[in-house]
């Protein structure tokens, strides 16, 4: 029988009010059931929401130093259970184990990073334009912090935004994606063993419709903290406005590799490989435009494909494969649908294109690594998210041609340009409109102590990653102490 799993809300384990329930499966092979999860609607979000509420009053005054031993201790829960953690990950959703242990290793590598910010969270100390006074500004926690997130970093995502939400003093409504509640739930479950109490941390399951909207709409929480698609970022954003609550979004990207006729060629076949077909190119950066020199087109082209056909669709679980499912039906169908728009574009199919057939692919929803050619940058195939195994290949003449078409999208999050030029690397830094831009080395490979996001219509400013994710997990509170026993008027009595 399928295992069950229940909400988390104010310190107890629960089933959704309505007693509605969703099933996971395993998208390599559908026969298997993950579990049952619950359907959640507002009614369940509001008990979080108040459960978080009056754990926030409590948790706000734990020193942040010990908030960062509870997260010392998140990291290495995290690091028993690697192995674990990435096995029923790689079951939900399907990329393959080299890659669900490094989603696992990014919050290993978050936690540690929070721990260490528990013991600086800096704020600023100012000289005063007066004397006998001192100026100053802290950071101080803002409250409940709604976190939605995707699927397809099922763990890495969630610790990006609760790790620094907790250290910096907030209580957290965790609604995961449906496609990833397991892993979710093991998230929670090592938050509470290494100490955070009841009511601080709350999971919500269910759909985004409900669930999602309740914590966006509620009007006691302070803010949220969401990943996914450009479209319901926005619905996102405009719902938020009816309470101005702060709102960070990461939302999805168009991803292009640049290759100059200087390049290594070696190199940069490993960096397209890599970022158009890894995680099934079910990543916000996945590389799904690549741009080629055209002096170097024909034989780098000869490269890839040859390459590309013999990469290995499977069971990501199995030792020898190279690129696991998509995550559920609707995924596959949209790639499929994708591959029919670029034919009827007139756009050339170069290799893949179909749903595969053959031992162990006849229950899952796997779909060829493919690669069209003879793409016009204006192309939909060019312009749209496909989040799937799905690259565009655009030919360019020059530099500043190639930055052009790199940059002529609404999406701005990771680039990649591979050239031995000093000059035309620093250029391409410099023009790319991107929040991300890695030079000879492909357009995947954050690092989780560095920034993360991205420009246009991939996000709203904000940055996850590294220190700057604590600025929007905290508030700046402007403290002025007056030691001079008078009434001093700042602009007033000083000129
Ligand atoms: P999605 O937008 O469909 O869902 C994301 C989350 O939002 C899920 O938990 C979902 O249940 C919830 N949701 C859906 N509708 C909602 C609504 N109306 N109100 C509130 N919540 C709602 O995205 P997805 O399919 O899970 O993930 C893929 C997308 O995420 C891609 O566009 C990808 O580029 C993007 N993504 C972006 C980043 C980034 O950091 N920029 C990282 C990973 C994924």
């Amino acid at each position: 029988m399928a295992k069950k799993f229940q909400n988390f809300i104010d310190g107890k384990w629960c089933d959704a009010l309505s007693g509605k329930t969703f099933e996971n499966r395993n998208p390599a092979n559908w026969d298997e059931v993950i579990g049952t999860f619950p359907k959640s609607g507002k009614e369940d979000v509001d008990l979080a929401v108040k459960a978080a509420r009056r754990a926030f009053e409590k948790w706000r005054l734990v020193p942040a130093p010990k908030r960062g031993d509870i997260m010392r201790r998140v990291g290495d829960l995290m690091v028993a259970r690697k192995e674990e953690l990435a096995r029923q990950m790689t079951r939900e959703m399907g990329k393959v184990l080299a890659e669900t242990r490094g989603d696992v290793q990014e919050g290993i590598d978050t936690a540690y990073y929070a721990s260490s910010e528990g013991r600086r969270l800096f704020g600023a100390t100012v000289p005063s334009e007066l004397p006998n006074k001192f100026n100053m500004a802290v950071r101080v926690p803002i409250g409940v912090a709604g976190v939605i997130t995707p699927w397809n970093f099922p763990m890495a995502i969630p610790t990006w935004k609760i790790f620094p939400a907790l250290l910096s003093g907030n209580t957290v409504v965790f609604k995961p994606a449906s496609d990833t509640p397991a892993t979710a739930t093991s998230l929670v479950e090592i938050l509470l063993e290494a100490g955070v109490p009841g009511g601080v941390i709350n999971i919500v399951h269910g759909g985004g419709g409900e669930v999602g909207m309740g914590i966006v709409g509620h009007e006691d929480v302070d803010l949220v903290s969401f990943t996914g698609s450009t479209s319901v970022g926005k619905k996102i954003s405009e719902v938020a406005a009816g309470t101005l609550k702060r709102v960070s979004l990461e939302l999805g990207g168009k991803n292009a590799q640049l290759v100059m006729d200087d390049a290594d060629l070696d190199l940069a076949l490993e960096g397209v490989l890599w970022g158009a077909f890894g995680t099934t190119g079910q990543r916000c950066t996945a590389t799904s435009r690549l741009i080629l020199h055209e002096k170097i087109y024909d034989r780098f082209m000869g490269m890839l494909l040859e390459r590309t056909k013999n990469l290995r669709v499977g069971d990501g679980l199995q030792p020898n494969v190279d690129v696991g499912p998509c995550v559920n039906e609707g995924q596959q169908k949209t790639v499929v649908s994708y591959v029919e728009i670029g034919l009827a574009e007139g756009a050339a199919l170069a290799c893949g294109g179909h749903i595969p057939s053959g031992p162990g692919l006849a229950k899952g929803w796997f779909h060829e690594p493919t690669i069209f050619t003879g793409v016009k940058p204006s192309h939909r195939i060019a312009q749209e998210e496909i989040f799937g195994p799905v690259l565009s290949v655009i030919r360019t003449g020059s530099l500043a041609e190639g930055i052009e078409i790199l940059n002529g999208t609404v999406y701005g999050l990771s680039s990649s340009v591979y050239t031995k030029n000093v000059n035309a690397a620093f250029q391409a830094v410099r023009d790319i409109k991107a929040g991300i831009t890695y030079i000879n080395a492909p357009t995947i490979g954050a690092e989780a102590h560095m920034p993360f996001g991205g420009v246009k219509q991939t996000g709203n400013g904000h940055r996850e990653g590294g220190w700057t994710v604590y600025d929007f997990f905290t508030e700046w509170k402007t403290v002025y102490v007056d030691f001079s026993g008078g009434l001093q008027r700042a602009q007033i009595d000083n000129y």
